[in-house]
């Protein structure tokens, strides 16, 4: 019998894409059907993630799972982090705000370019029972942009163990197995599969 969780988003591909992470016989992602406005103001990944889940679980009174992403740059320390989604501004798009990622990054090079992916879920099946999984992708920004898959900073990102010279935005079935999304609901599965002894 696989665990119902409804996921806090109103956004159904997320609900897709992480319904396709998690095999249904353990948990089963099903979209919200409802978005709830969340204030998303928390200092980390880790507090915006509870945050979401908390207010879908108030609404619903149901178990939901949240996530909460972004990309830390380590020569730009508190830019983009919890506030990856915002980075330059709130109307541009996401080929503008690599543009604007590549700019501030002009003259540094090889470790100075340092960043990485991370991916916090949180499942909140009730306010006694929290828990949180955590995924992280690190690599290097790229130089230019590169590869048409993916989305949001997919072509500016290459990942250390990923084949040379290829950003995530060229590899999605290689990120789909070991993007920072993938990590965390593979230790989240673990856990899950041990807890309903289906491992
Ligand atoms: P959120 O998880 O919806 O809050 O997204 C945070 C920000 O991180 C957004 O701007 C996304 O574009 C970016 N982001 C999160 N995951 C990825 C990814 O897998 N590839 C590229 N950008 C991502």
């Amino acid at each position: 019998m696989s665990l119902e969780i409804t996921l806090a988003s109103g956004n159904a591909h997320k609900a897709e894409e992480f319904a396709s992470l998690f095999p249904g016989n353990i948990l089963s992602i099903v979209a919200a059907s409802e978005k709830i406005e969340v204030i998303e103001d928390g200092a980390t990944y880790r507090e915006n993630a509870l945050k979401k889940a908390m207010g879908y679980y108030e609404k619903f009174k149901c178990p939901v799972m949240s996530d909460d992403s972004g990309l830390d740059v380590e020569a730009l320390p508190g830019e983009l982090g919890i506030h990856t989604a915002r980075f330059g501004g709130d109307d541009l798009s996401s080929q503008e705000r690599n543009a604007l990622l590549l700019k501030r990054l002009e003259g540094k090079e090889g470790e100075e370019r340092r960043a990485q992916f991370v991916c916090v879920l949180c499942f909140y099946l009730s306010p006694e029972e929290i828990f949180f999984f955590e995924g992280r992708l690190k690599g290097e920004i790229s130089l230019e942009q590169q590869g048409e898959e993916g989305f949001g900073y997919d072509p500016v990102f290459f990942p250390e163990k990923a084949p040379e010279g290829k950003t995530l935005a060229e590899v999605p079935d290689w990120k789909g197995l070991n993007g920072h999304r993938s990590l965390a609901c593979q230790a989240a599965l673990k856990f899950f599969a041990e807890r309903i002894g289906q491992n």
